[in-house]
């Protein structure tokens, strides 16, 4: 009797330690939504996962102190800990040694971790009821079945799709999307023979049942590799978040398989908050939320844009651009990509305060999609310390370029195209670009003449006002700041 009370209030405290922590992980959210309150958001995140953490197995301890339990504790606390101990010496490891331009595929990997614990807690719950009541039958209510086919299905979906990403992110395979006859008609196929096989899998509640989850298992790994490979061109950024958002969903669906009320919690935020991402993503990209979701619906899949003669390219050097700069009234740089390659934050960071100290107006144009990251740009500039009021988004910054003496276009190309605006038939067409050719001199940094991520050829490099300064973007504004 006295260990039943005990095991009651210690049910009741891990569910009041994982409210406690559900408000943690919304406070997290809100503090990572801006740049001043972001360190604060994450220490909220870290606190809130600990908390869940040591409810979590506490609980777990006691329940296998009570009798009628065939685990013992020390045999409990050895599967948890083991566990635990070899993916926190590989998570260490890997956080220590990823490159800031390494983590887009990184996260592509962990989502389409998150989708195969889905569908493993899946089978699990399955196999589990299946021998609570006797091997013959699945004895799953039928709300619980219906929980654990869409956990399945989301968690396969997700995880085929996220390993498609950390692929195509790393460029492992080929980034242009893959365009079979008839596409959308087979997603809908799959969709269809999915509800099928839910109403078989709930109304079987003999062993048999594993037949109609197997085989949807199969497709829905099959349509989240479809779903994915047939978006290619600049559009992956959206898929990155949509796919964070489908983790979310997928630990949800776990959440409710394992009647794991903190599970649900963690999951619907992530779910949401990359469902709102991804809209935010779309609508700043000017795409459609609903095409892109349903892999590249309604675009004509073009790859890349038609070869084109745009003349001669002028050159630059270090020096001369020193000179340029320190007779400029104002500045904009515009970092891209090739800035995380290059590591180029710090010197950036030192030229832009040798120039304010100066008198030069410096600010800093950020499109939302540049890098391969969310925010990545962001990140980097933060962590250079660079002020935050003179980083500001395209749409801050998109007019003033036609009042901007100099802009640096610092490892950026998509980004900065007009052929976003001048080409209907570019696969970057109706994206909104940085407009830096309105500007009055504009020096691109980058190594060579090739292509940025979407693989389309940029007009702006041939313009009369662009001049290219070639090499590795750190060394060339290493090169600036010795001669400002
Ligand atoms: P891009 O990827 O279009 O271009 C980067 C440029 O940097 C390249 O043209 C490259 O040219 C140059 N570069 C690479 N290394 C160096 C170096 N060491 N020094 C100098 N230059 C270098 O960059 P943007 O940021 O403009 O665009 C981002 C692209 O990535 C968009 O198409 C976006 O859709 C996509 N994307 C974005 C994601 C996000 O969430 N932000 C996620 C996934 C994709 P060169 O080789 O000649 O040096």
């Amino acid at each position: 009797m006295t260990d039943l009370l005990a095991s009651a209030r210690l049910t009741g405290l891990a569910q009041a330690a994982y409210i406690i922590a559900g408000v943690l992980f919304i406070l997290a959210l809100a503090g990572l939504s801006k740049h001043e309150t972001a360190k604060r958001g994450n220490v909220f995140g870290m606190s809130g996962m600990a908390l869940a953490l040591a409810a979590t197995v506490v609980l777990a301890l006691r329940q296998t102190s009570l009798p009628g339990f065939s685990s013992s504790v020390p045999l409990t606390v050895l599967l948890i800990a083991a566990p635990m101990a070899v993916g926190a010496v590989i998570g260490i490891w890997r956080a220590r040694t990823v490159e800031m331009t390494g983590m887009p595929e990184l996260i592509a990997m962990l989502h389409s971790f998150v989708g195969l614990a889905a569908v493993l807690v899946g089978y699990n719950s399955f196999l589990a009821a299946g021998q609570a009541t006797g091997a013959e039958a699945s004895g799953m209510e039928s709300i619980h079945a219906v929980e654990v086919f869409l956990g399945v299905f989301i968690g396969a979906v997700t995880l085929t799709g996220s390993a498609v990403a950390y692929l195509k992110l790393s460029a492992k395979m080929n980034s242009a999307p893959l365009v079979l006859p008839g596409r959308h008609w087979l997603n809908l196929a799959v969709l269809l023979v999915s509800a099928g096989l839910l109403v078989w899998f709930v109304l079987d509640d003999s062993a048999a049942a594993i037949v109609p989850l197997a085989v949807m298992t199969v497709l829905a790994l099959l349509l989240g590799f479809h779903l994915v490979a047939a978006i290619g061109g600049g559009d992956m950024p959206v898929v990155v978040s949509m796919l964070n958002s489908y983790s979310g969903w997928a630990a949800a669906a776990a959440g409710f398989m394992l009647s794991n009320d903190l599970l649900i919690i963690t999951g619907s935020l992530v779910g949401s908050s990359g469902a709102i991402l991804s809209y935010i993503m779309c609508k700043a990209m000017n795409r459609s939320f609903v095409s892109v979701i349903a892999g590249g619906f309604g675009s004509d899949g073009a790859v890349t844009g038609e070869a084109r003669d745009y003349g001669e390219h002028r050159e630059v050097q270090a020096n001369e651009v020193a000179q340029l700069l320190a007779n400029a009234k104002s500045v904009v740089i515009t970092p891209g990509y090739g800035m995380a390659v290059a590591q180029a934050q710090y010197p950036v960071a030192e030229m832009t305060r040798k120039l304010r100290e100066r008198g030069v107006d410096v600010r800093f144009g950020i499109h939302p999609v540049a890098g391969r990251l969310p925010g990545h740009m962001n990140v980097l500039l933060a962590e250079a310390k660079v002020p935050y009021d003179i980083v500001l988004e395209m749409e801050e910054i998109n007019d003033d370029f036609g009042a901007t003496d100099v802009v640096l276009v610092i490892g950026a190309n998509d980004t900065v195209n007009p052929a976003a605006l001048e080409e209907p038939g570019s696969p970057i067409a109706g994206m909104p670009v940085l407009e830096v050719w309105n500007a009055k001199e504009v020096i691109v940094f980058k190594r060579s003449m090739a292509t940025g991520y979407a693989g389309v050829q940029n007009p702006l490099f041939f313009k009369d006002n662009t001049r290219m300064l070639f090499g590795d973007a750190k060394e060339r504004v290493e090169d600036i700041v010795k001669a400002v």
